[in-house]
């Protein structure tokens, strides 16, 4: 029997307008080395699975069929919950939307002409996520988005998840089916990969199905969030996801797959512990006792082992964007690597240093991606580049002609004099993304951020005046800001308005291995605690020492009228539309447009979303919402019983809608 090619999958929800880029990475290098593999990305597939019309007569169908259970409650003598009065509601908004023709946005987003008229982006945009509307009531009570797939209350543990797969919470699983029935029934390895948290649903989801169809394929878990989800569990808890797969990669997959398939193939199916244990980075559970077993960590080394991603086995036409945009990691890691508030990719590891591919081979790289791949705009997917690096690699992509356009997140150093940033626009850069985070020197030096106001203000206008379109990113309420802090953000972001062509003002939350999370009281923070349901540590939450910094209600309200008022005069939307920072869509408005079109109002859309809507936000609503805010006061702070657990989890929530029923 001829042997089959091992698979890597990138699994929904995430962004769909361009494919993420460590399945080729790995692909790439697999093949320098003479391995084969092949990758597929579910992520972008389903799009038309999701707006077809058969679909969404299904939904509609369902939908149609719970509305009548409901109904038929309401009329018995069976009292009907809070809870089933929040669905019913979602139900009825949901389906007359099921009339909408989706299949249409989705080749409009995907056409040069209606993309580039901002009109018709915004009702296209509108239309998409009208869908998720829908799938939120035909799913209740779980929630999606191209970024989100959550509960509406309850993190993910495994009692959410066996929930989820037992009851066919996916809205993909028809299509799963469709798509796992033509693997081969020989397969022997599957990996995927779970970088994103809103992608851990269907990761699981999907591995269940695998492990049904094919028990004896060898499955294996890898990204950033797959790292973060096998680190912080007891050994105890491992061994659950090894119910799932059958080994977890921790960190970089470049490695670990070139030792590992040959051995697959060799065995025909599982290697033995003692074979498994010598592979870099694999995390799996013993086949003869459990025993959890790591093999050496080991970190790719981008001097001498990399090749260009390949994306050959990808159909660029199902990204949602008219024209493909790859993505390229030229560097890894931060040099800087100290900022309070990080733990992004494998940073805070302690293993993973800034590493550089060779500037002479990025730039080949790039001029052969442009060539196979018929893209001339790149976004370089990397935590940050030196400002040595970044200026080196524009004179290599100047001298050797390559024309592409180019945009990433960079560091405010004092090295990007107006005359460097001219050299970056000439090789393409046109925009650019910095972590500002604050306009207090207190806060940034708390953060230790290694800038200043002064600096950010001076480089910011450099890389403006060069043409590059450059996008803030800041936060309020670091541990120990306090109300003259946060102006002095907003103060600053005021003053720059002019030269800022995008920003966001989020809000502080802890970072899982972040220096703040790892040692809380250094930074003023009394306490990291975690909810019972949020076994994975994925959301840390906290007590600051100091509560007396905390805003009281007239100073927020202050705060927030001075933020509208700064949004107020852009156009900023969320992930991943224009409008958001560093997504492909933005990128292409303002190649099309130029730096300063995020930086004015879009004319208001005729028919919104709003159009769409049956109902107004019904007495139901108002009355879930006040009872879970009193669920989640209780339920999401530590109290003496509880110190380091707070209540929230589904079982706890369930007890609560028990509770509720009986009012
Ligand atoms: S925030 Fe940016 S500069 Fe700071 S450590 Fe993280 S990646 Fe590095």
């Amino acid at each position: 029997m001829q042997l089959s090619t091992p698979l890597l999958i990138y699994p929904p929800f995430a962004d769909p307008t361009w494919p993420y880029v460590s399945l080729p990475t790995i692909k790439g290098y697999l093949q320098s080395k003479k391995i084969n593999i092949s990758i597929q990305d579910f992520n972008a597939e389903m799009l038309t699975y999701l707006t077809s019309k058969k679909t969404i007569l299904e939904w509609k169908g369902t939908l149609q069929k719970r509305a009548r259970q409901l109904n038929k409650k309401q009329t018995s003598k069976t009292k009907i919950s809070m809870f089933e009065k929040l669905e019913y509601h979602r139900i009825l908004q949901a389906i007359p939307l099921c009339e909408l023709d989706f299949s249409a946005a989705l080749s409009l987003l995907k056409s040069g002409q209606a993309f580039y008229e901002k009109q018709n982006y915004l009702k296209q945009r509108d239309r998409l996520e009208v869908l998720f509307q829908i799938m939120e009531a035909t799913f209740f009570p779980f929630r999606f988005s191209f970024n989100r797939a959550d509960h509406l209350v309850a993190p993910w543990d495994f009692e959410l998840l066996g929930h989820y797969i037992s009851h066919k919470k996916s809205p993909l699983d028809l299509w799963y089916q469709q798509k796992l029935a033509q693997i081969p029934a020989n397969q022997q390895f599957i990996g995927i990969s779970l970088t994103f948290i809103s992608q851990l649903p269907e990761t699981f989801y999907l591995a269940k199905l695998i492990k049904k169809q094919l028990p004896n394929c060898f499955i294996m878990l890898g990204g950033a969030t797959a790292d973060l989800v096998a680190h912080e569990l007891t050994a105890h808890e491992a061994r659950k996801l090894f119910t799932y797969v059958d080994a977890f990669c921790l960190q970089e997959g470049e490695e670990s797959l070139a030792q590992l398939l040959p051995l697959i193939a060799t065995h025909g199916g599982r290697p033995t512990d003692y074979e498994l244990e010598k592979i870099p980075n694999i995390f799996f559970a013993s086949n003869s006792d459990q025993t959890i077993l790591h093999g050496p960590c080991k970190v790719f080394d981008l001097k001498t082992s990399t090749a260009p991603p390949d994306y050959s086995d990808l159909d660029l036409s199902n990204y949602l964007a008219p024209s493909p945009m790859l993505l390229y990691a030229p560097t890894r890691g931060c040099y800087w690597n100290r900022c309070s508030f990080c733990g992004y990719g494998f940073n805070q590891s302690g293993k993973h240093r800034y590493r550089e591919i060779p500037i002479e081979q990025a730039a080949a790289d790039l001029q052969s991606m442009q060539k196979n791949f018929a893209t001339s705009n790149f976004y370089f997917s990397c935590d940050v580049l030196s400002p040595k690096y970044a200026l080196a690699l524009a004179a290599e992509l100047i001298k050797r002609k390559i024309k592409i356009f180019w945009s990433t997140d960079l560091r405010i150093e004092a090295n990007y004099t107006l005359k460097n940033c001219q050299l970056l626009y000439k090789s393409g850069l046109r925009a650019v993304a910095f972590g500002v985070e604050s306009g207090s020197e207190k806060i940034l030096q708390l953060m230790d951020k290694g800038i200043t106001p002064h600096l950010i203000e001076k480089i910011n206008a450099n890389f403006h005046q060069a043409g590059i379109s450059t996008a803030w990113m800041t936060f309020l309420n670091h541990p120990q800001e306090n109300l003259q802090d946060i102006k002095k953000t907003i103060k600053i972001l005021a003053d720059n308005h002019k030269q800022i062509d995008q920003f966001i003002v989020g809000n502080f939350n802890p970072t899982p291995r972040s220096p703040i999370a790892c040692n809380p009281t250094k930074f003023g923070v009394e306490k990291i605690y975690y909810t019972q349901g949020d076994i994975f540590h994925l959301f840390p939450l906290h007590i600051a020492a100091n509560d007396s910094l905390s805003l009281d209600d007239k100073a927020q309200q202050l705060i927030d009228k001075k933020i509208d008022q700064l949004s107020s005069q852009n156009h900023l939307d969320h992930y991943p539309w224009a409008g958001a920072i560093s997504t492909h869509h933005s990128f292409l408005y303002i190649l099309k447009y130029g730096q300063r079109i995020f930086a004015a109002k879009w004319p208001k859309l005729k028919n919104s979303r709003a159009h769409f809507s049956t109902q107004k936000i019904s007495d139901s609503e108002e009355q879930w919402d006040y009872l879970l805010a009193n669920y989640l006061q209780g339920a999401l702070r530590p109290s003496d019983y509880i110190r380091d657990k707070v209540p929230t989890a589904l079982h706890s929530f369930r007890y609560f809608m028990r509770w509720q029923k009986k009012l």
